[in-house]
C-alpha cells in the first residue's frame, strides 16, 4: 500500500510522523537538538536517529534524509513509509535512519543551513586552507543577480552558456556545483566553519555506528535525474570492492549514471558521504547517493540562483519573493501525486535491496 500520508507540509509534521513510525516499528530513537535555531513556527529543530534491530549489530544499513534541507521532505516520506511496511531484518543487521540532517533547511524549506551553507560541501578540514574555486569567482557576479525577471535570467543563462563553451562541461560543473568557500552570499557555499548539522551528524555516527563492521550509507536527495525516476551516484573508485558491492546490490545502474542527463558531474568537496566513510576506518563502508529526479538541469540551476536571490535580495520585493519561492519549492519537492507515489514505490525497493545487500555481503 502506498501511503501518500507519509508526505508532510512542514518540518514539525514530518518529524512527528517519523518519530511515530519509528516507535511503532519498535525502533529506538535518539535526538540531537539544535541549541540556537528554530523553525518558522518557533519549533525546536532536531537530527533524529532511529535504530531498528540490535544496537550492537555488526551490519548496519543507514539511510539519511535532508542533507539538503528541503530535499528531506521526500526522503522523510520514504523513511516513514518503509518503517510502516512492517520491516523484517536479517540476523545481526540493523537499519538506522538519520532524519533531517539539516533540520534548519528542512524547516525553512531551503537546501542550505542557517548560514547559507551547503551542508554537503561543509565536511572539509577547516584546519587547512579553504579549497579554491577560481571558476566560481568568475561565475559569482553573473549568478548574483539583483533583480529577478525572465529577462535577467535569460541574460544569466546566455553568459553561463558562453562560460561553459569556453571552459568545457566538467570545468563548468566544478565551478557552478563543486563547492566554493569564498562567497558567503553565493551558491554551493561550503562555509567557513563546521555547521551545527555537521557536528551533530558526526556525533550521531560515532554514537550509533562506531561498533559496526559493515556499514552502508545511503543519502537521499532530489533534483538530478528524470521526472518520477531515481538515479544513483556512486563515488567509490572504479574497480574498488565498495563499487562492486553497490553494483551487486542495486544493479548496473548504481554505477553507470543511468538517467543522469549531464555525465560531467562536478568533483564535489566536503561531502557527507566522504566524511561518513572517513569516520569509520574500521568498517567496510558502501556509500551511495540516491536522487529523485524532478526538473531538467537548467531549471535546477535556476532554482539554485533563486535560492540565493530569495535570501539576499528577496526581502526588497516580498510579492515577487513569494512567487519565486513557490517555483523553488516545486523544483525540490513536487506536489504531484504520481511523483510522490513513485518516491514511495521506488524507495521501498532500493532500501530493501540495501538491507539485503549488507546482510549478505
Ligand atoms: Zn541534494
Amino acid at each position: 500500500m502506498l501511503e501518500l500520508a507519509s508526505f508532510s507540509d512542514s518540518y514539525a509534521e514530518a518529524r512527528k510522523k517519523f518519530v511515530e513510525a519509528a516507535r511503532r516499528a519498535g525502533a529506538k530513537l535518539a535526538s540531537y537538538k539544535h541549541p540556537d535555531e528554530r523553525g518558522p513556527g518557533g519549533e525546536a529543530l532536531y537530527l533524529d536517529v532511529s535504530v531498528l534491530g540490535p544496537g550492537d549489530a555488526s551490519r548496519v544499513f543507514v539511510v539519511g534524509s535532508g542533507t539538503h534541507g528541503i530535499e528531506g521532505y521526500p526522503g522523510s516520506a520514504a523513511q516513514r513509509a518503509w518503517l510502516r511496511g512492517r520491516p523484517r531484518l536479517p540476523k545481526d543487521t540493523a537499519a538506522v535512519f538519520f532524519h533531517a540532517q539539516n533540520p534548519w533547511g528542512f524547516a525553512h524549506k531551503t537546501r542550505v543551513t542557517e548560514e547559507n551553507v551547503d551542508l554537503n560541501r561543509n565536511f572539509i578540514d577547516f584546519a587547512r586552507p579553504l579549497p579554491a574555486n577560481p571558476g566560481y569567482e568568475e561565475l559569482h557576479p553573473i549568478i548574483a543577480i539583483r533583480d529577478w525577471s525572465e529577462e535577467s535570467i535569460a541574460g544569466v543563462f546566455a553568459r553561463l552558456d558562453e562560460f561553459r563553451q569556453r571552459v568545457g562541461e566538467k570545468a563548468f560543473s566544478d565551478a557552478f556545483n563543486g563547492g566554493q568557500y569564498s562567497r558567503q552570499d553565493g551558491v554551493f557555499f561550503g562555509g567557513h566553519r563546521p555547521q551545527w548539522a555537521n557536528t551533530a551528524f558526526r556525533g550521531a555516527v560515532e554514537a550509533h555506528l562506531g561498533r559496526a563492521r559493515k556499514v552502508s550509507y545511503m543519502d537521499l536527495h532530489t533534483g538530478i535525474g528524470p521526472w518520477c525516476e531515481h538515479i544513483y551516484l556512486c563515488f567509490h573508485p572504479e574497480g574498488s570492492p565498495a563499487r562492486e558491492r553497490a553494483r551487486a546490490w542495486w544493479g548496473e545502474r548504481a554505477v553507470n549514471l543511468q538517467g543522469v542527463t549531464h555525465k560531467k558531474l562536478a568533483t564535489y568537496s566536503g561531502t557527507i558521504i566522504d566524511a561518513f566513510a572517513e569516520m569509520l576506518p574500521q568498517a567496510e563502508v558502501t556509500s551511495i547517493v540516491v536522487e529523485f529526479g524532478t526538473r531538467p538541469r537548467r531549471e535546477m540551476q535556476r532554482a539554485s540562483m533563486a535560492q540565493r536571490w530569495m535570501r539576499f535580495e528577496g526581502p526588497r520585493d516580498p510579492v515577487l519573493a513569494a512567487k519565486v519561492r513557490r517555483e523553488y519549492e516545486a523544483a525540490f519537492y513536487p506536489v504531484d501525486v504520481e511523483w510522490r507515489k513513485a518516491v514511495l514505490e521506488q524507495s521501498r525497493d532500493f532500501i530493501d535491496r540495501g538491507v539485503a545487500g549488507i546482510s549478505s555481503s
